[in-house]
């Protein structure tokens, strides 16, 4: 065996299986138990210590596809956020954000940090300099979404690292949208790798976990105070989140090809004002994602066309289905106003660049004639109405 990395779909579909030496069956055995014997100070098993053979096996695998020495996986991607986000920051410590950030993190940040004496900022743009603008002599983290929620900003992640390094802030990516198959931030310079697996990962919505995959040292700094905070994921769920990540490159290649194609489709129809997807040329940072992604991804946004209601829109899909969540084997829409960012006021919506007739669209792994098909019959009993109206 050479150290050359092995290919995506077998990094995917072997790296970190549990051998079954008993019945030599085809897949990972799962290790129900929560109680193991002791042998000695060092190896002690317990599923809130990461360390139950399922567990470590999945580690690896998500190691291996981020390009990292060491992984963790939690419950959820929220546990993944605060449990790591906990581990790196104290009373005192500054954190800069990124503006366009994912609800639940942005909760955490305004709910929860405060409590513990830790200050943060949110960056005015999603642009390198936005984040260096906003750092203080204690800031300790910057953290970043790339590609951001809903419009798909793309941050140029080497030069994050650059800022960063100079001045030893440990920078942490939320890269639940790109996937380890469209981006791997480490080869960038990126200390530290998040995921929603309820995401991509699973890619089937029947999911909820997290993933945080970084340097072993940086890795134990999170352990040691995760096994305090308790978020490890069950066995059940790890097994089957091995088995979804085993198609995980095909699934997502397929949603990144249907989702170029679905954003050509949309920027071409007249009822549709804007498409905000990182694979169009038309999009504002297209050359930096072709730099730092080696796919697009399965999320897009697009605006109807000024006048045709989002919602009554979306309540004419027949096929794709309005859903809180993204990134299933099924095609999805939300509409960003009425619900992700429905608390926010209109104004500072739009400071963000959304709009009424936003539309976030996880596209899926269907046929993209059925998607066409079916944007084509809403938009035009949308249109009907509107003209009735
Ligand atoms: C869903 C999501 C999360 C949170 O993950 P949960 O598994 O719901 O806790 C974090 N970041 C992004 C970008 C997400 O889409």
């Amino acid at each position: 065996m050479t150290n050359k990395r092995k290919g995506i779909n077998t990094i995917c579909t072997h790296v970190g299986e549990v051998k079954d030496e008993q019945f030599k069956g085809a897949v990972s055995p799962i290790y129900m138990a929560s109680s193991y014997a002791f042998e000695d100070v060092e190896v002690k098993r317990y599923p809130r210590y990461f360390n139950t053979p399922n567990q470590e096996g999945l580690c690896k695998k998500i190691a291996a596809l981020e390009h990292t020495e060491a992984a963790l996986i939690f419950s959820s991607g929220m546990a993944a956020i605060s449990h790591t986000l906990m581990a790196f920051l104290k009373a005192g410590d500054h954190i800069v954000f990124q503006q366009t950030l994912y609800g639940g993190t942005y909760n955490f940040a305004v709910t929860q940090l405060e409590k513990y004496g830790i200050s943060y900022s949110f960056s005015e743009g999603w642009k390198a300099k936005d984040l260096e603008n906003e750092i203080k002599p204690n800031t300790k983290v910057i953290y970043i979404e790339t590609p951001s929620n809903p419009l798909l900003t793309i941050t140029d992640m080497n030069a994050v690292s650059n800022l960063a390094k100079e001045k030893n802030i440990v920078t942490m990516i939320d890269n639940t949208f790109a996937s380890p198959i469209n981006q791997n931030p480490v080869d960038f310079g990126i200390d530290i790798v998040i995921h929603s697996a309820t995401k991509y990962m699973g890619g089937h919505s029947d999911i909820c976990a997290g993933a945080v995959a970084a340097s072993q040292e940086h890795i134990d700094t999170i352990w040691q105070s995760s096994i305090c905070f308790g978020g490890s994921l069950s066995d059940q769920t790890v097994w089957l989140l091995e088995r979804s990540l085993k198609t995980m490159a095909l699934r997502v290649k397929a949603q990144n090809d249907n989702a170029q194609q679905m954003a050509a489709f949309l920027e071409n129809n007249v009822d549709i004002d804007a498409v905000y997807y990182p694979g169009l040329k038309s999009h504002e940072d297209y050359n930096l994602a072709m730099k730092q992604m080696c796919g697009f991804g399965g999320m897009l946004s697009f605006e109807l066309k000024e006048g045709l209601d989002a919602s009554a829109f979306m309540k004419a899909l027949q096929l794709i289905k309005p859903s809180m969540s993204l990134a299933g084997v099924e095609s999805t829409m939300l509409s960003p106003v009425l619900t992700s960012h429905a608390l926010m006021s209109k104004e500072d919506r739009e400071k963000q660049g959304i709009k009424d007739g936003l539309i976030r669209f996880s596209v899926g792994i269907e046929e993209v004639e059925d998607l066409i098909m079916d944007i084509e019959q809403a938009l035009a009993k949308v249109k009907l109405n509107t003209v009735l109206a």
